[in-house]
This record gives structure tokens, sequence and C-alpha cells, in this order.
């Protein structure tokens, strides 16, 4: 990687971390990274190489990794969550901000599926799907991105609920197999094709509805 030139100016923040032993890069085709040192400006990583290579004057902060592995954020892609960092299934306040400790720093949304008294008609778990979306899009538990807004979906939904869905900005289908709408394997190909029916997501439900009807 190319060193950073930021000798005229000072950034707001300079955050250099060196004496790393092991830097994953999250590319399987190149999993490990032939550096020991990684400067972020902003928040934005800048530079990855070997120190001797990189501009880490004038940080702001330089953590020592004293040899640790460094690695991108893990993504937890089935995750239930219900409203922030709360479930009442398990009475759990704080679950995704322990998460963030562990490493996991997005996560999907299986569907908001242990919301009490989830409303399962298809007015309300549209509207529960879009509230979904938008209060997790605004509200980072820890600082964890949650994908979420994610629809059980119920018998008698329709093309046009989709093409809403997707138009509001919800782009996943919850838990296949928790709603009444996958009785007796039903849901068409895309369902029948997975590893687990109950773990299908995510994709477009604009596109994915069409398949369902013509393969139902
Ligand atoms: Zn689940």
């Amino acid at each position: 990687m190319t060193p950073d030139s930021e000798a005229t100016s000072s950034p707001v923040n300079k955050l250099v971390v060196r004496n790393i032993g092991l830097l994953l890069s999250g590319d399987l085709d190149h999993p490990i990274l032939d550096a020991d040192t990684i400067v972020a400006i902003n928040g934005v990583i800048q530079s990855v190489g070997k120190e001797k290579d990189i501009d880490t004057t004038n940080a702001t902060t330089t953590i020592d990794a004293k040899g640790t592995a460094l690695a991108p954020g893990l993504i937890d892609s089935h995750v239930h969550p219900v409203c922030g960092d709360w479930t009442p299934r398990q009475n759990q306040l704080g679950w995704i901000d322990s998460c963030l400790h562990g490493g996991v720093t997005t996560m999907v949304s299986a569907g908001e599926v242990h919301t009490p008294g989830r409303p399962k008609d298809i007015v309300g778990l549209k509207a529960m799907a879009v509230t979904a979306q938008r209060a997790f899009h605004a509200f980072r538990p820890g600082g964890v991105k949650v994908y979420a807004g994610a629809p059980v979906l119920e018998q008698g939904m329709v093309e046009d609920d989709f093409k809403e869905l997707a138009a509001a900005g919800v782009k996943f289908l919850g838990e296949v197999g928790l709603g009444s709408g996958t009785p007796h394997g039903r849901m068409g190909p895309q369902v029948r094709d997975s590893k687990h029916d109950s773990h299908w997501r995510p994709i477009d439900p604009g596109v994915e509805s069409d398949r369902q009807r013509h393969g139902a």
C-alpha cells in the first residue's frame, strides 16, 4: 500500500495501529496481508503496510497491537433483534453490545419475530417491517450495524405487498417457516433449493416474490 502524506495538514484524528502480528484482509483470495501497521484518518483506513514504509507521525492515537491479530469486523448473519438492544425472549438487554465485544460489527436480522404481539395481518406486518428498518438504520447499538426490517411471510401476501415493501426500503425477508406463508413447503423453488428452508435471506422481495408466485 502507499504511504500516506499528511505532512502539511494535521488531521483531526489519526489512528496508528502498529506491531500487528497477523493482519487479515477479509478477502478470501488474499486473506493475509504482508503488513504490520495500519493508519486511519478520521475513521477511514488510509494506509496498510510495513511500519517503516508508512507515515505514522502526528498520530492522535497509537495502539501497540503487541503481535496480536487484527481482522475486519465479523458479520452475524442470523440474529433476532426486537427493539434496539433489547429482546424480551430472554429478557435480555445489551446483547448486541455484548456481541460487539466478540468482534461482531454487523448483524442481519432473521426477522423481528420476537416482538411481543407481532402483527400477523398483512398491513400490520408491513408496518412493523418498515418501522424496524427505519429504527435500526437510525440506531446502532454499541455501534453495531443491524440490517433489520425483515417481515415474516404470512399467507395472503401478494406481489404488490412485496413491491410496496421494497419501495419503502425493506430489502430482507424474515426467517421462512415462522409465519403462515410457508405451509407444506409451498414457498417455491428459491426455498426448496436453499440449504435450510428456515434460513432464506437476504433477497430483494420485489424480485423473489415473482419467483415465489410462479414456483408455488
Ligand atoms: Zn432464527
